[in-house]
């Protein structure tokens, strides 16, 4: 029914849907000359243990800048998913994080574990599955440093398939998180046929507590489910003292979220003094220190 319209308002769409085509062009011709040239930084968020003040891990949360401008990973996360780029970029993270945690002696004594996000698209098909192990297989040595995080509603789209390579990577040495739980639709009698080592409470009922009755419940139900199954938890997205202290009072003590650090590159973790006292690193006090 475009005839009906007149001239000017068909001009003015098609020119706008050729400016969206250009940028998405440009960005996705923009994406492969990144992951060419291994064009991404790493960044780690520390997981902490707040009844010990100690560090259990850290996530490692991939940063892409076009032209100086960083493009969130909510965007082209997707958009490498969709354009079949996801297991070179996971191979990219995979390995600058082992390598650059390694290089600066952190990894498996002041940060335990780091923590990879993958995505369902790594075993759609049996050629990614191989390219996702055999980069596994790379680094067979630091798996048990390693935690591997999907998503739950990924999890449940395909759980045949999850349970077939996430048993892999846990018999590798790998540890195994469900990312963003509350939001997906899981059956519990499927997540018990999981090896999974955590569960991570998603951040959107965080944001919720304290004070909605509603998120208080479903944050209180997420603790108790995760403490009879006896698994680790964590909650991501804590920003404040309250939510902190609802979720200690509650039986959850592992927290991940801006009120302790914000995603770092390995250099910031090793210059600022706060952060070195969370990674219990001799020198943190030294005053020579600046940042
Ligand atoms: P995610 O795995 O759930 O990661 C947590 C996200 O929450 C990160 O966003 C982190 O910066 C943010 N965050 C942490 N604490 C707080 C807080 O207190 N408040 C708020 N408002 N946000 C907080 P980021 O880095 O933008 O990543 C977004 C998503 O992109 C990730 O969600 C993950 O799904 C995906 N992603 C990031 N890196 C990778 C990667 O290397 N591979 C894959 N497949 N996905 C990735
Ligand atoms: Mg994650
Ligand atoms: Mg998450
Ligand atoms: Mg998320």
């Amino acid at each position: 029914h475009a005839k009906k319209q007149d001239h000017g308002q068909i001009s003015y769409y098609h020119s706008f849907m050729n400016e969206r085509l250009k940028n998405r062009v440009t960005l996705i011709k923009s994406l492969y000359e990144a992951v060419e040239n291994r064009e991404f930084d790493v960044h780690y968020q520390l997981q902490l243990d707040t009844t010990t003040n100690k560090v259990l891990g850290a996530e490692a949360l991939l940063r892409w800048k076009l032209m100086q401008v960083s493009v969130p990973p909510s965007e082209f996360i997707p958009l490498a998913e969709e354009v079949g780029l996801i297991n070179q970029i996971n191979e990219i993270v995979l390995t600058k994080a082992i390598l650059q945690l390694k290089d600066a002696g952190l990894l498996g004594t002041a940060i335990p574990k780091v923590a990879i996000n993958i995505s369902p698209m790594q075993f759609k098909t049996a050629s990614d599955a191989h390219a996702l192990l055999e980069v596994a297989t790379r680094f067979a040595d630091e798996l048990p440093y390693v935690r591997f995080e999907m998503t739950e509603t990924s999890v449940m789209e395909n759980v045949d398939d999850a349970l077939v390579i996430l048993n892999q990577l846990c018999r590798m040495g790998a540890s195994i998180s469900i990312d963003d739980f509350g939001t997906g639709h899981s059956s519990l009698g499927r997540l018990k046929e999981l090896p999974i080592d955590e569960i991570k409470i998603d951040r959107a009922f965080i944001r919720d507590i304290p004070g909605d009755p509603q998120g208080e419940v479903i944050v209180k139900t997420i603790i108790a489910m995760v403490q009879t199954m006896g698994l680790e938890l964590v909650a991501e997205g804590v920003e404040t003292n309250s939510q902190a202290e609802f979720l200690s009072n509650h039986g959850c003590s592992v927290h991940q979220g801006f009120l302790y650090a914000r995603p770092a590159p390995v250099s910031e973790l090793l210059d600022s003094p706060p952060l070195m006292k969370l990674l219990n690193l001799a020198g943190a006090n030294s005053g020579n220190v600046t940042s």
